[in-house]
């Protein structure tokens, strides 16, 4: 019986993508958001890194690949195969720093030049909100209207804002385009945060029932559990890992960078 629940149980991955210029707070939010915790000092982001977290929706997870970046020039040529196939990208910039807010457009551009607008949600979000700030909020809210990006203002320290711009953005998939008949954006973003949020609720409506983790990056369907198993030997080649696929891009890029200076071309 459980394992005839767990195989209507459907499993969907999304690549999830957060650019913006070096210390606007991306791999801060990306912690906040998928371990709860805020580190004073990170190491800046070499290359690019992932998360994962998985989302729990009635019948549904999502497997989300949520994918950060270092903001330095030197890894731009990275950018395109970085934000190719993402559902969402997060453009982040520092409420403290106007220059921050200002490169938006510069990443903007990338996003027009390598995305289809219409296959991926763009989320404009000015982060440090516990800080004196250097850009307000109509500044930011006008700017996201004008190229049809939504907009939230958050703290990765305090967490103020981060699941309702985490939660605002993912209910804005294609996933839940028929569910808002009825159900408004408003309801589905609730829904979410109680399924996703709540432990309880989590546990009693949770298929796999049989799990004693309360966290819901644990949960992980059978279904996919047998696809690992069947996959394992791919896993083991390193090579076929995307976190070190994107590695070895960035080491073959500064290589070939220092190639060229050797030669002067
Ligand atoms: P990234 O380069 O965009 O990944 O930025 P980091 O996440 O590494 O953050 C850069 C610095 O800003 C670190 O010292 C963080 O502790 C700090 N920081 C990040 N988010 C916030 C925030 O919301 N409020 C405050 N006060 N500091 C933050
Ligand atoms: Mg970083």
């Amino acid at each position: 019986m459980e394992d005839e629940q767990a195989t209507t149980f459907l499993s969907i991955r999304h690549k999830i993508v957060f650019i913006g210029n070096p210390t606007a707070g991306k791999t801060s939010l990306l912690n906040r958001i998928c371990n709860d915790k805020f580190l004073p000092n990170y190491d800046s982001t070499i290359g690019v890194d992932f998360f994962t977290k998985t989302v729990f929706y009635n019948e549904t997870i999502f497997k989300l690949q949520l994918w950060d970046s270092a903001g330095q020039e030197k890894y731009k040529a990275l950018i395109p195969s970085y934000i190719r196939g993402a559902s969402i990208i997060f453009l982040i910039y520092d409420l403290n720093h106007h220059e921050s807010f200002e490169a938006i457009n510069n990443w903007l551009g990338f996003v027009n030049q390598y995305t289809n607008k219409e296959q991926v949600k763009l989320v404009l979000v000015g982060n440090k909100n516990d800080l004196e700030r250097k850009v307000t909020t109509e500044e930011g809210k006008n700017f996201a209207k004008k190229e049809g990006m939504i907009f939230f203002e958050t703290s990765a320290k305090t967490g103020d804002g981060v699941i309702d711009m985490f939660f605002g953005s993912f209910a804005l998939i294609d996933f839940f385009n028929d569910k808002r008949i009825g159900n408004n954006n408003d309801e589905i973003v609730k829904d979410l945060i109680d399924q996703n949020m709540n432990p309880k609720q989590i546990q009693n409506q949770n298929p796999l029932n049989n799990n004693k983790s309360n966290n819901i990056n644990d949960i992980i369907s059978k279904n996919e559990l047998i696809e690992k198993k069947q996959n394992n030997s791919n896993e083991n080649n390193n090579n076929l890992n995307p976190n070190n696929l994107i590695k070895i891009n960035a080491e073959n890029h500064i290589n070939s960078q220092k190639e060229k200076k050797k030669c002067g071309c």
